[in-house]
């Protein structure tokens, strides 16, 4: 497949160029605002083209873009794509708003393009491990969840997230949104109310980089998440508790196929075999099949759409002090 790179990303140089690459991609072109550093990206990731304008590198006619620029222009440049039959591969969170991701949902549907969202984690051997274990009735009914994402933001990811909430800054948007995915993904469903608080911790006030919240599900899982930008010794993981076990996934917060699963019954505790790989191969071979099946992809625009909903919500419960309903309508 003939891929476009649309943004000239830390997350793109990191893990997806290579996974593009290891899915047998072949990446023909960068688009980037700034003209310098788009072709010093393009130099050292041996890409053979680089442009400041989107429409010059759909001209190129590539099968699929990946977009990875900052959050406020995810829409316009999905839409670009899509209106000229070109797949999308889009970063989370989707967009700013929900009407945004909602038209980006329906240009693709419009024009027969395939849209995935590229929520990583549930592409991990350890969450496939939970959710295969929950799926046997290793643990039994499930009553409650709890999701430990409280990280320090490394120096070279600060810039945008700490500072500009207009490009999507903040904790929530960056971190809330996987939590919903990974826990859609075990659950099988997306809560209906959340209350939450945030806070001002490290990084000024311009954006939020802390959050806690409670979300109830439709089944009567109570789950509680926390996100930080400021939290450099805790450590990550989820736990999925049960009427006839808990399940322990420690570390396994992380793009790295890191992490263990422990499953905890009758205070025993017995760790689950697992298989690593690497999660961005996973996602971007899933997308590839996608387009090749004519079918949606496993994490596709709705379920990009749902995680931004309940992020939303999460702020807008810590804005107003109250539990909120999440909206999903038109979702
Ligand atoms: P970066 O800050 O690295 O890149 C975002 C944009 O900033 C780029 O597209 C580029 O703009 C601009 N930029 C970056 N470096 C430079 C530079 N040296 N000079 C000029 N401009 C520069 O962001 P991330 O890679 O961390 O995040 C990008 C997107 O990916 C976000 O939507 C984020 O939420 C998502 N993300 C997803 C992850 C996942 O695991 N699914 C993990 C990390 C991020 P331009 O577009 O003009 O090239």
């Amino acid at each position: 497949m003939r891929w476009g790179l649309v943004g000239a990303s830390t997350i793109a140089a990191e893990w997806m160029i290579d996974a593009i690459r290891a899915n047998g991609g072949e990446i023909i072109g960068v688009q980037s605002g700034s003209a310098s550093h788009g072709q010093e990206y393009a130099r050292q990731h041996n890409i053979p083209y680089s442009t400041t304008e989107l429409e010059a590198l759909l001209d190129q006619q590539p099968d699929a873009i990946y977009i990875s620029s900052v959050n406020d222009k995810h829409r316009a440049q999905l839409e670009a794509a899509a209106k000229r039959g070109i797949h999308v591969l889009c970063e989370k969170p989707l967009a700013m708003g929900l009407d945004d991701a909602k038209a980006m949902v329906q240009v693709c549907a419009d024009n027969n393009v395939r849209f995935a969202t590229n929520h990583h984690l549930r592409w991990a051997a350890s969450h496939q491990a939970m959710r295969a274990a929950i799926a046997a009735g290793e643990i039994g009914e499930v009553r409650s969840a709890r999701v430990f994402h409280a990280v320090f933001l490394p120096p070279h990811l600060q810039g945008w997230r700490i500072d500009n909430p207009a490009a999507g800054g903040g904790v929530v948007l960056d971190i809330t949104v996987h939590n919903c995915d990974i826990l859609a993904y075990l659950l099988g469903e997306y809560p209906q109310e959340v209350v939450s608080m945030t806070d001002h911790k490290l990084f000024g006030d311009k954006v939020e980089d802390e959050a806690m919240s409670v979300w109830r599900y439709p089944s009567g899982v109570l789950a509680y998440t926390h996100e930080s930008f400021a939290t450099p010794h805790a450590g990550h993981g989820i736990e999925i508790h049960g009427s006839e076990g808990s399940l322990v996934g420690e570390s396994v917060m992380s793009q790295q196929p890191v992490g263990r699963v422990y499953l905890q019954r009758n205070g025993k505790r017995e760790e689950i075999e697992l298989n690593p790989h690497n999660l961005y191969h996973a996602g971007v071979a899933d997308f590839v099949a996608a387009v090749k099946e004519s079918r949606e992809p496993a994490c596709d625009g709705i379920a990009g759409t749902r995680s931004l909903a309940v992020a939303l919500a999460v702020l807008e419960s810590a804005a107003k002090g109250k539990k909120v309903t999440v909206d999903y309508a038109g979702v």
